[in-house]
């Protein structure tokens, strides 16, 4: 390793150049990594230490001296909305040329070469990048193909296995039997291989192939190759320690003749493991590239002497880091506010509160965050934000709006009234079910010629020989069920009914047969729109709050306070931050933890640091005592993180008397007798070295949220007449639990469901 010599640098620097904008600011190890142009160099170091700033000031010193001309630049960020302000701030410094260097995620640029090489790999340039959907489509067929059994070796797992292995630059030649295992019946390899060659029939790429084509490529023509090392001289990583082995090794290739590659990273900040992400290819860098600069920034700009040092701390609980130091000229600012809450709900409110001082103080909403662990989370924030008119923005999608959520709520809407046509049409063949365009139109046609809505016309015509048999069936249990579930209305609660109705109608198993990365979170939504509903009386009630909740964006010119996940929030900096639900098991998450064991607690201990170092000079971090989870109330313990915060750059978040008091009486166990003596030490540390005791009791506050499991049946007994919507009357001849059974005037004698039957 060679660490740059300071002094030598300094002098060069002064000679070269008199000191463009860029330089200006700079110390002298950000110096040292913007003016030493040629050959590897690594930028290591901590958050907030100027990484991105760098790289941004070596675009414009690269362009400037005339070391490369920006056509030979080559520049990966992490997201396109950080490659989009790149650019921006270097056509700022060095004028529109800029706009010529290459700049963009190693997806986007990937998928450019690619285009441009596509037939190399028996592709066509117009090729497909298809969607997760698309390829779990693909690798059902595939298996189908060769009659494996697709409930032993589910498809989505079997496309997991896939990803990794592009993800690690394997193609199909390249696995051997110890990768396999007995996957797939051992037939890993061969599936693998076809699914490729399927792809390639359908001149179509996944995400994973736009990188691992391009190193077929590469190794297959180096003529190729060495057209893109002449083209793109000087190359520049940004979020280093996520990249995978396919990116690294397709970023080594590109390097090798000029070694002209810098990448910056922070090993801390490693996030994507379960993505792929090998922070060992930090290590590796050294290696590939002996003689390779290394720069360590240490010198942090973003935050205050509290926020830094609680990061640090909480940090060194990880073993496995490469250890680095921080430190900050600047103040050290106000404590880090820890409060917990009676429940999310309190917690919501009690954060609109401390938002709505700032913005007294004059602080711009555009200069908050409120960052959480999983997507879901942003509901309860949603809600309040809507209910203050206090202006948002959700980095991803508003919850509401999510389409798996306006799936859920258009069922809703069709069972509580059944003339809404346009939730009709939204889920009619939503999961599929064989209810194509053909049945729709003759729904359609019907409904107009009478006048009469979707649901009623296809009610009509399940009576008639109009469908197919198929799609007949299907229609006639789509009627049954909706009709089934409006009847239960009234005497299920709201939560309950929605449950049942994701259930039964099979959208909830269609996201659980999803490969999607994003279906574990879609589900979650799910689960957290049903704890949404648990604080509703009445279907109508939730309704009604839905269609207000829906017709509201408050809009600002002071901005907006930002909404988003910990991981979409990598990179960026907010002059205050929010960091709730500070929960075992929502954080760390309970899943990486059973997943992934001691390397995903530290993953998500990781997490945590780059939530805290997101923030300029406030941090609040927070937890609840209980949450309502799929509309049930459960207790809840403190993050395990929040113990290991350094207790000295700490404030408990009193000036509310939030909190801690409150969740005192539901503590049990051991901790009772601790809670609450005076001089135990700070609160939150009560709570959290409470974590062994977990807590059964339920809360019995607000609007007494436990749903009482009340399943009405209408009851049906011998002799009475009824209706069945697909056999016409009859009379009921026997009772058996739920089963009816029934001889029908027109159809015979048939057994049928209780709740498919009503009196007439
Ligand atoms: P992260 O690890 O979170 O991605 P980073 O190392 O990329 O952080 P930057 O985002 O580049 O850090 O910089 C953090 C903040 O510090 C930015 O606001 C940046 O403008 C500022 N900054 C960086 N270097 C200096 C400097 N020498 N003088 C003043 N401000 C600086
Ligand atoms: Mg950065």
């Amino acid at each position: 390793m060679a660490i740059f010599d300071n002094s030598e640098i300094k002098n060069e620097i002064v000679d070269s150049i008199s000191q463009p904008e860029w330089l200006k600011e700079l110390n002298d190890a950000q110096k040292i990594a913007v003016t030493n142009l040629n050959g590897p160099l690594l930028v290591l170091s901590g958050a907030g230490t100027g990484k991105t700033r760098v790289l941004t000031a070596r675009l414009a010193q690269l362009i400037a001296t005339r070391t490369a001309n920006p056509f030979n630049i080559l520049a990966v960020t992490f997201t396109n909305k950080a490659a989009r302000e790149m650019r921006k701030r270097a056509v700022e410094l060095v004028g529109p040329m800029a706009e010529q260097i290459t700049l963009g995620t190693f997806h986007s640029v990937g998928a450019q070469m690619l285009r441009r090489n596509a037939e190399l790999v028996g592709l066509k340039s117009n090729f497909t990048i298809l969607d997760t959907d698309d390829q779990l489509r693909l690798i059902k067929q595939v298996m189908e193909a060769e009659e494996l059994d697709l409930k032993r070796w589910p498809p989505r797992i079997i496309l997991g296995l896939f990803s990794r292995w592009k993800d690690r630059g394997l193609t199909p030649e390249k696995i051997t039997k110890s990768e396999t295992g007995d996957a797939a019946q051992g037939r890993a390899k061969s599936l693998y291989k076809s699914y490729q060659d399927r792809l390639l029939s359908l001149n179509a790429a996944d995400f994973g192939d736009l990188l691992l084509h391009m190193l077929t490529i590469f190794n297959e023509n180096p003529d190729i190759l060495l057209k893109y090392q002449q083209k793109l001289t000087h190359i520049m990583v940004d979020e280093y320690q996520d990249t995978n082995v396919a990116q690294y090794l397709w970023l080594r290739l590109m390097s090798s003749s000029h070694k002209n590659l810098c990448c910056v990273g922070d090993d801390d900040q490693s996030i994507y493991g379960w993505r792929g992400a090998e922070v060992g290819n930090i290590l590796k860098f050294e290696k590939d590239f002996p003689g390779a600069g290394i720069v360590r920034l240490e010198q942090n700009y973003r935050s205050t002497g509290h926020i830094l040092a609680t990061a640090s701390k909480l940090i060194s609980h990880n073993e496995g880091r490469l250890g680095k130091s921080l430190f900050t000229s600047a103040s050290d600012g106000e404590k880090i506010q820890v409060a917990g809450y009676w429940d999310g709900t309190e917690e919501a409110r009690n954060i609109s509160g401390h938002i709505e001082n700032l913005i007294k103080n004059g602080q711009l909403l555009s200069e908050m965050a409120v960052l959480v662990r999983a997507g879901y989370q942003t509901r309860e924030f949603e809600e309040r934000f809507i209910a203050i008119g206090l202006p948002y923005r959700v980095v991803g999608t508003r919850f509401y709006e999510r389409a798996e959520i306006r799936d859920a709520l258009a069922y809703l809407r069709l069972v509580y009234q059944q003339s809404d046509d346009l939730a009709f049409e939204r889920i009619i063949n939503n999961p599929k079910r064989g209810l194509g365009e053909a049945t729709l139109q003759l729904i359609h046609q019907l409904s107009r010629s009478k006048s009469i809505s979707l649901f009623s016309a296809a009610t009509h015509l399940v009576l008639s020989d109009e469908l197919k048999p198929q799609a007949k069936r299907s229609l006639i249990n789509f009627v049954n069920d909706i009709t089934r579930w409006h009847s239960t209305c009234s005497s299920n609660s709201p939560a309950e009914l929605a449950e049942t109705i994701l259930e039964e109608s099979g959208y909830t198993t269609m996201w659980q047969m999803h490969k999607s990365p994003d279906a574990p979170g879609r589900l979650e939504n799910l689960k957290e729109l049903v704890t949404a509903i648990g604080e509703f009386e009445s279907l109508s009630g939730f309704l009604e709050h839905i269609s207000l909740v829906m017709d509201n964006e408050a809009q600002s010119k002071d901005g907006e306070v930002t909404l988003m996940t910990l991981h979409g929030a990598k990179g960026l900096e907010f002059e205050t931050v929010f960091l709730p639900g500070w929960e075992e098991g929502i954080f760390p998450s309970q899943r990486t933890l059973e997943e992934n064991g001691g390397a995903g607690l530290e993953e998500e201990r990781r997490l945590a640091y780059v939530g805290i170092t997101r923030a300029r000079r406030n941090l609040f971090i927070s937890f609840a005592a209980n949450r309502r989870i799929h509309g049930l109330w459960q207790s809840a313990i403190p993050s395990r993180f929040i113990s290991e915060l350094p207790e000295g750059n700490l404030t408990e978040d009193m000036e509310k008397g939030l909190s801690i008091g409150r969740v005192e009486p539901i503590m049990i166990g051991e901790a009772d007798t601790r809670v609450g003596k005076p001089g135990y030490g700070p609160a939150w540390q009560r709570m959290a070295s409470s974590k062994g005791s977990v807590n059964v009791s339920a809360p019995v506050r607000g609007d007494g949220g436990i749903i009482e499991q009340k399943r009405q049946q209408v009851s049906f007994i011998v002799g009475d007449r009824v209706f069945h919507l697909k056999f016409g009357m009859g009379n009921v001849e026997g009772v058996e639990g739920d089963k009816l059974d029934i001889q029908f005037d027109k159809a015979g004698r048939k057994k049928v469901i209780a709740s498919f039957v009503s009196h007439k």
